[in-house]
């Protein structure tokens, strides 16, 4: 027989229960409100008009990827801290650079710079595989596991020198880099598939451009997109 004290519980248990889902459902629904208006007012308003980008955009929740603190800050128009002095990207430089990829889906991927993992996550909504690398180790190994808790299984996170590129994997599809080096780094492009894209900020802090560059029989192809701001592209010498 029940105790008549959890008896009497019982109720304010399930009333609990309820308000507390209310309460993060209506969290939720606020951020996804936020997200769709970023894309609307942010994105589409500056000329990205890929499907596939906007629909990305749409589903990833960038307030996952930030700090609490910064949780309801996480759908405004510029880039936020991360901590380890580094950043994740505005959205609309998320989404111009995912789009300037040409993805149709299928493709596999590199990225250097892993930082929060939120580009690499809105990459793996379009894409079938992901590899990125990070070279601070604390943000590697926080980036793992926000990916891991939301559920990304084609993603897989590297800690080292992005310079090195993925050797394993070659060749990619396309290539992302999401820190500034002063020159395009060679050895990525010759991972890189004849045909494929590479969209990379190069130049010294804060002299810098994003380029996209194609990988042809005959050479790379660059063209200059907008002037950026990115952090810089470090090496595991200089660190
Ligand atoms: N794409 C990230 C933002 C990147 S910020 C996001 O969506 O959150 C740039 C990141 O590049 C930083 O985390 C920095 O530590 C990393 N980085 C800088 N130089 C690197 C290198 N040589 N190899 C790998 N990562 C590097």
């Amino acid at each position: 027989m029940k105790s008549p004290v959890i008896k009497h519980l019982f109720p304010f248990v399930i009333f609990g229960i309820v308000f507390y889902s209310v309460r993060v459902m209506a969290v939720e629904d606020r951020y996804q409100t936020d997200r769709f208006e970023m894309v609307k007012l942010q994105i589409e308003a500056r000329g990205v008009r890929d499907p596939a980008v906007l629909e990305a955009m749409k589903r990833v929740k960038r307030h996952e990827f930030v700090p609490a603190e910064l949780q309801a800050v996480a759908y405004t128009d510029g880039p936020l801290p991360i901590g380890e002095a580094q950043t994740i990207s505005q959205p609309y430089i998320v989404a111009l650079m995912t789009e300037l990829l040409e993805l149709h889906g299928g493709e596999k991927i590199l990225e250097i710079g892993t930082g929060s993992g939120y580009q690499a996550a809105v990459l793996a909504e379009i894409v079938a595989h992901v590899y990125t690398i990070e070279i601070i180790p604390a943000l590697a190994k926080r980036a793992c596991e926000t990916l891991e808790r939301l559920g990304y299984r084609n993603i897989s996170v590297h800690e080292g020198d992005g310079h090195a590129g993925w050797p394993e994997e070659v060749p990619f599809d396309a290539m992302i880099v999401t820190a500034a080096p002063e020159q395009i780094p060679e050895n990525l492009i010759s991972q890189l598939k004849i045909g494929g894209r590479m969209v990379i900020p190069v130049g010294r802090y804060p002299n810098q451009m994003l380029y996209q560059i194609r990988k042809t029989n005959e050479g790379v192809v660059k063209k200059e997109v907008i002037p950026v701001l990115f952090v810089p592209m470090t090496s595991q010498e200089k660190r």
